[in-house]
């Protein structure tokens, strides 16, 4: 399964990575440690860009 990344808008495939994180009963997917944790600093902030580009 393809995901892109909330926090760099990068393609990767879901299943290559161990970074995952529930909120809002939705499954994020995260290519890096890096990402998952600015991810969980400011969750918000990458929901409601994600919500914009679509
Ligand atoms: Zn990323």
């Amino acid at each position: 399964m393809k995901v892109v990344c909330p926090v760099c808008n990068r393609l990767f495939e879901a299943e290559c990575t161990p970074y995952t994180t529930d909120y809002n009963n939705v499954k994020y997917y995260f290519d890096t440690e890096i990402c998952m944790l600015a991810f969980l600093r400011d969750p918000e902030n990458f929901i409601f860009k994600c919500k914009k580009s679509q």
